[in-house]
């Protein structure tokens, strides 16, 4: 199993641990009170207990299940949802008292979520895959205005894009190049792609995954070599491992 995911898939496991225990003891302390009530009142009120509770870790299994062996076991599009929407909240607000950073977590997220996609790779439409890249892709003092168009890039090799370029024509994947969210959600209502193929910060890649949700987003985490939002660089091989995976393409 691949390491990156293994921090949340834990997370998950003991938010899972700790609202079982908060069922079963709201349960047992409203117990005495619905047995002196009506004893319909008790077996109702155990019957809807356990139906949730049911619910909730069938429902994660089969998530756990997909991210761990990468093979689909989820409902179209509904236990995705819970991940994006309900897990990463849990898990980061559990991370913050177990003294785990957000970035840590948001990663763990990143890799888990991959995972899921890989699992979910046989409905994705290999044909509008997009490859979202962070401006801050591009060379900091580069005049050439690659967010209008990434053809405008002359391919000197002094920063990444230019191989990002050559990848996306190999692949005929769309790519494009965004300054912020904004842009980004644009781009993506343009180009409606299948899959995004996306390359940003943690921190990023956490929210796109969130806003561009039911379309699936492969994230790749950018390097830093000068700090955060400057002249950052991305490890090819992972992309071209990422396709390989999804599509079974050698790039
Ligand atoms: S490869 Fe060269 S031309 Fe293209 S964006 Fe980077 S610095 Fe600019």
């Amino acid at each position: 199993m691949n390491g990156g995911k293994r921090l949340f898939l834990a997370l998950s496991f003991v938010s899972l641990v700790i609202l079982g225990t908060g069922v079963v003891m709201l349960f047992w302390l409203v117990m005495p009170r619905l047995q002196m009530l009506a004893q319909w009142s008790f077996y109702t009120a155990g019957a809807a207990a356990s139906l949730f509770l049911l619910v909730v870790s069938g429902g994660l299994f089969l998530l756990f299940l997909s991210a761990i062996t990468e093979k689909d076991f989820l409902f179209p599009h509904g236990k995705k949802q819970v991940t994006v929407k309900v897990l990463y909240p849990i898990n980061l607000f559990l991370g913050f008292l177990l003294g785990i950073g957000r970035e840590r977590v948001g990663e763990s997220f990143v890799e888990f979520n991959n995972s899921l996609v890989r699992a979910t790779r046989k409905r994705i439409d290999p044909g509008r895959i997009m490859i979202l890249l962070p401006h801050c892709l591009q060379l900091n003092d580069c005049q050439h205005r690659v967010t209008a168009d990434v053809r405008n890039c002359r391919r000197c090799g002094k920063c990444v894009i230019s191989e990002l370029v050559g990848l996306s024509e190999k692949t005929d994947a769309a790519v494009a190049v965004a300054t912020g969210g904004t842009l980004a959600r644009k781009l993506i209502v343009d180009i409606k792609p299948t899959l995004i193929m996306a390359v940003a910060c943690e921190r990023d890649l956490v929210s796109g995954i969130q806003d561009a949700y039911p379309i699936p987003v492969y994230g790749i985490l950018n390097q830093r070599p000068y700090g955060p939002c400057v002249n950052t660089t991305v490890d090819m091989e992972r992309i071209k491992k990422g396709f390989l995976s999804l599509f079974g393409k050698e790039i």
